[in-house]
């Protein structure tokens, strides 16, 4: 592998002097050196083709021991120094301190075609950042990264990305359920790539610590590298909270767009670049019910439940305006971008739903028939997914009868988890609010077949449904990948028909409902 190695963060950034792998607060410094600890038996499960390529990787070449060694911790790229990231964070409301890289180690950055990747470890074990745990990872959740992220991708969604999945070859102990059962599970490492891994929480533990020279130094190297066309300067660091507000806005609307719900929006889990970032308890709205969260860790109190990850990423701004304050020194700026955020999601919410039932022109009811529709979504159990794919091939002509049958939902009946529960009062909800979007599509100038060509392009018909994961996960466990490449491969096309692949456009199984890993994640992993 000739890989171009360019490493910025590393040669313009400070270093913690100390070179031991202990664990340590670490001051005065974007990073610390750490090498990934090396294994016996590693096994590469699967790879991206798609991934390596943008990082000028051959198809030989990852299939070359020098690939599964590299990629596994088990050999350095040639000419590099591997290093883990320190950044604090906010984690479900309360300054958490110093967190840092504790269990991910970036192993190099590189060039290609005039693009600047870092290639970052995860689970390759422990870094001074590590604190109490062990540095490693499990195959279930590194599958769930792997194919997320590439999904996500392929989605549109603004994310990292993945470049493999090993296994480690060795056991990893976990508790899932954190109730005093710890097993032996897999090990395993994936590649993650990103234009940079910097989070709002690498800032964050520069500020509260009051290293102002740092935090300088740090937010002049991302304006440099990542928000060129930000001027080193008050002026320029307002325009860069500006643009990583644009940024974190658009992922978040993307998120309501295709039904994920991330799980842990703590501030060292907010990409700087607006990526969605650390695939872990993350889950996919089934049932249309906005409060709903994957991660067992935060039941009680469902702070990252889907319908609040906007004001949760607006919150978590605030924290990046408070950390960046020191070198604005000036709080209206900063407040006014906030302020715009709320008003933005407005605009951008409406016209995402607007574009998903398919409609292109303004009207003034626009925002309640959205409204009714979210009402009427949640009266009884509808897949998100379902519903809204299969609402492009409601035809403009369809007329809701007067009487009590639901045969004009048959477009759509596929989407009720409880079919029986669409009478009385829900039915009429549906009568209602089909009458009002068939009413409202009149005024559209589309032709059903047009319509149905642009709704399919922001409904995807597969995603990632999260028993789909546990399927393939089960298997792999068995030493099984066959799963793993099926849904890398389906989820490259997710707004395609795909022969064949009918039996991944369904609801949610029965048995998923209540099943661990399915409807509910714990932060173990
Ligand atoms: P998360 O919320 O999963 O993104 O992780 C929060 C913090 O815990 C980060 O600093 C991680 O690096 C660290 N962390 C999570 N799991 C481990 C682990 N197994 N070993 C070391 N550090 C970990
Ligand atoms: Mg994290």
């Amino acid at each position: 592998m000739k890989l171009q190695i360019n490493d910025t963060f590393l040669k313009e950034l400070p270093a913690d002097p100390i070179k031991e792998n202990t664990r340590r607060q670490v001051s005065e410094a974007c990073y610390s050196f750490a090498e990934p600890t090396k294994t016996e038996f590693p096994e590469i499960v699967h790879f991206s083709f798609d991934v390596a390529k943008i990082l000028g990787i051959t198809e030989d070449e990852a299939k070359s021991e020098e690939f599964l060694k590299v990629f596994t911790g088990n050999q350095l790229i040639e000419n590099t120094t591997p290093y883990a990231m320190c950044y604090g964070g906010h984690q479900f409301g309360h300054w958490a301190g110093q967190l840092g890289d504790g269990r991910a180690i970036n192993l190099a950055e590189v060039s290609h075609n005039e693009k600047q990747w870092t290639l970052q470890l995860k689970g390759a074990g422990a870094t001074p950042y590590s604190r109490t745990a062990d540095g490693l990872a499990v195959l279930r959740s590194s599958v769930r990264e792997y194919l997320c992220s590439e999904a996500m991708f392929h989605l549109g969604v603004p994310t990292t990305r993945a470049l493999s999945l090993s296994l480690s070859g060795d056991q990893v102990m976990r508790d899932v359920l954190y109730n005093g059962n710890p097993a032996y599970e897999k090990g395993a490492i994936v590649c993650r790539v990103s234009p940079s891994f910097l989070r709002f929480g690498s800032y964050e533990v520069l500020s509260a610590r009051q290293d102002h020279k740092t935090l300088k130094t740090l937010v002049d190297y991302t304006l440099k590298h990542l928000y060129p066309n930000c001027e080193l300067n008050k002026a320029g660091y307002i325009q860069f909270f500006k643009e990583v507000s644009l940024k974190t806005l658009d992922m978040v609307i993307h998120w309501q767009r295709v039904g994920f719900v991330h799980g842990v929006m703590n501030t060292d889990n907010m990409s700087i670049l607006g990526l969605t970032i650390d695939y872990g308890p993350y889950g996919w709205l089934e049932d249309y019910n906005k409060a709903w969260t994957p991660n067992t860790t935060d039941a009680e109190h469902k702070r990252y439940q889907f319908g609040k990850q906007s004001s949760i990423a607006l919150w978590n701004l605030l924290k990046l305006a408070n950390a960046l304050y020191p070198l604005i020194e000036e709080a209206e700026p900063l407040e006014e971008i906030l302020n715009d955020y709320k008003k933005l999601y407005a605009g951008k919410y409406l016209g995402m739903i607007k574009a998903k039932i398919g409609l292109e022109i303004n009207d003034e009811g626009d925002l309640k028939l959205i409204e009714d529709l979210e009402t009427v979504l949640g009266k009884t159990e509808t897949d998100m997914t379902i519903f809204y794919r299969n609402l492009s091939n409601v035809s403009n002509d369809l007329v809701v009868p007067e009487r009590d049958e639901v045969s004009f939902l048959d477009t759509v009946f596929d989407a009720f988890y409880k079919p029986e529960e669409v009478k009385g009062e829900v039915l009429f909800f549906w009568k209602d609010w089909f009458n009002s979007y068939l009413e409202r599509l009149q005024k559209e100038t589309k032709s059903d077949a047009d319509r149905k060509l642009i709704m399919d392009k922001v409904n995807p018909k597969y995603v990632l449904r999260n028993y789909m994961s546990q399927v393939a996960i089960d298997a792999a466990d068995k030493g099984d990948y066959s799963i793993i490449d099926e849904l890398y491969q389906l989820l490259k096309q997710p707004y395609s028909e795909q022969e064949g692949s009918e039996k991944w456009f369904v609801k949610r199984p029965e048995w998923a409902r209540t099943k661990v890993g399915c409807s509910m994640l714990s932060c173990s992993s």
